[in-house]
């Protein structure tokens, strides 16, 4: 990878300043981290730093790594080792930053000991502080008051008209198959009023749907006793129910989508089901399940694990027929019985989970179900892994199906040539990055045009594997 994404926009101050100096920057991981280089590539940009992309060119690269799964690992060790040969100056920021390594030091500095910084994650002050040591900011007082793109929001690296919400950091639980909460520390909720003021920030500078995410959606508020926050001059609990509800009906008059990831089946989202059967946030969750037998459910100690699932989701379809449930789910788990796993296929099936993804067990160091007997040979996982995703792509199928003659709402993401030619979008089934696409063929009125990010209504007219196939109307 030689190639540095995320440019910071274009400064124009109307004087002609020396040369800024110019940061190259790799994000690896999930959305969390993505919100994190967000955070930093927002601070450096208001600094006047600008970005550069190649690390060639580039006077100083950061690394924002990931240390989730043992391939991820080697992604982010990898990244570092090519920009410590291409540039030479590198700094680490992220989860693999907070890992340690087979000496007991730091894993980063064992693998790479030439690297300027490291850091773990969530570390904005950390980072800005090793850029200015090596880097010094740029002194240009026009520079410092450049705006930035989403006010109080900062920069955001996706599209335009989406970005993530970050309502929380770390996890309090301790699930066997995660070291996250190690990387990450315990759970800290962010103030309820700035999560409102960003998410109108965005909203105002044009974001059409707001993904908010977090480690554990539904456990936000539990470190601050649920304490009550202010926004725009109104009390507001720092709670799942108060924060969706407010985010809807600040989300309305925009027109925009509000879409809820990684909420755990307690009995309390029961309450959000409402919100979503009204229209106030997009009928859609990602609840990461992981497995269905309770037996191993206990071994991976994992949030809710008590919950009747498949009576919860039941009732959350009685009242919002509409929703959309996504989950992550893991086969051949240490201990795994076949049994176990058949229970697994039943439950996808009953649950008519619409978009199910599914990991292979890998171990990963320093997990504390390494330790649990019973681990099952890679092939014999893989070989579970793949029969899963075969009766999940069953069953997601059968559910796009019944799509098919309806007329949805979708949001656009790609339209060359004002869409003449048709398009690509998503409808509320789908979340960018992880589930399917709309194909938009060409629109049936000749007049009509589609602009990427804005909704059109279109009708289904097919489905092509996980995604839909309709005309723009
Ligand atoms: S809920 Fe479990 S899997 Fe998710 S971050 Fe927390 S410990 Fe990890």
């Amino acid at each position: 990878m030689s190639e540095v994404a995320f440019p910071i926009p274009e400064v124009v101050s109307g004087q002609t300043a020396a040369e800024p100096p110019k940061v190259g920057f790799v994000s690896l991981g999930c959305p969390k981290a993505l919100t994190d280089s967000e955070l930093i590539l927002t601070r450096l940009s208001a600094e006047g730093y600008r970005t550069s992309k190649t690390f060639e060119g580039a006077d100083l690269v950061i690394v924002n790594t990931c240390g989730f799964i043992d391939d991820a690992v080697r992604e982010s060790l990898d990244t570092i080792g090519e920009a410590l040969a291409t540039n030479g100056r590198v700094i680490v920021t992220g989860c693999l930053g907070a890992k340690a390594g087979d000496g007991g030091g730091n894993l980063v500095r064992e693998m790479h000991p030439s690297v300027l910084a490291v850091t773990g994650p969530h570390a904005t002050q950390e980072v800005i502080d090793a850029v200015h040591l090596n880097l010094p900011k740029p002194h240009d007082p026009f520079v410092d008051l450049v705006p930035q793109s989403f006010g109080v929001a900062g920069l955001k690296l996706t599209p335009r008209h989406y970005a993530y919400l970050k309502i929380s950091e770390g996890c309090n639980h301790r699930c066997t198959f995660c070291i996250i909460p190690s990387m990450r520390g315990d759970l800290v909720s962010r103030p309820v009023g700035d999560i409102l003021s960003e998410a109108k920030a965005l909203f105002e500078g044009g974001v059409k749907e707001l993904l908010v995410i977090s480690q554990d959606t539904s456990a936000y508020g539990v470190d601050v006793k649920y304490r009550t926050g202010f926004w725009d001059g109104k009390p507001v609990k720092t709670r799942m129910l108060d924060l969706v509800r407010t985010l809807g009906d600040i989300a309305e008059p925009y027109g925009a989508w509000v879409r809820l990831h990684y909420v755990y089946p307690y009995p309390s989202v029961d309450e959000i089901i409402p919100l979503m059967a009204s229209g106030r946030v997009l009928p859609y969750l990602d609840v990461p399940l992981q497995h269905s037998h309770p037996d191993v459910l206990r071994r991976m100690k994992r949030p809710a694990s008590g919950e009747k699932n498949l009576e919860r989701i039941a009732r959350w379809r009685e009242l919002c027929p509409e929703l959309v449930i996504r989950s992550t789910f893991i086969a051949g788990f240490p201990g795994e019985t076949e049994q176990e796993f058949d229970h697994l296929l039943g439950f996808i099936r009953e649950a008519e989970i619409d978009r199910a993804g599914c990991f292979a067990y890998s171990p990963v160091k320093g997990a504390a179900a390494n330790d649990i007997p019973g681990m099952l040979p890679e092939a014999e996982r893989e070989a579970r892994r793949a029969r899963f995703m075969a009766v999940a792509e069953e069953v997601s199928a059968n559910r796009l199906r019944r799509r098919v003659g309806a007329t949805m709402q979708v949001l656009v993401d790609s339209a060359p040539g004002l869409g003449r030619k048709g398009g690509v979008g998503r409808t509320y089934a789908d979340a960018p990055e992880i589930d399917g696409t709309v194909r938009l063929l060409p629109p049936e009125k000749i007049s009509k045009t589609l602009k990427v990010g804005e909704f059109t209504r279109a009708r289904i007219v097919g489905t092509e594997g996980h995604d839909l196939v309709a005309i723009p109307i």
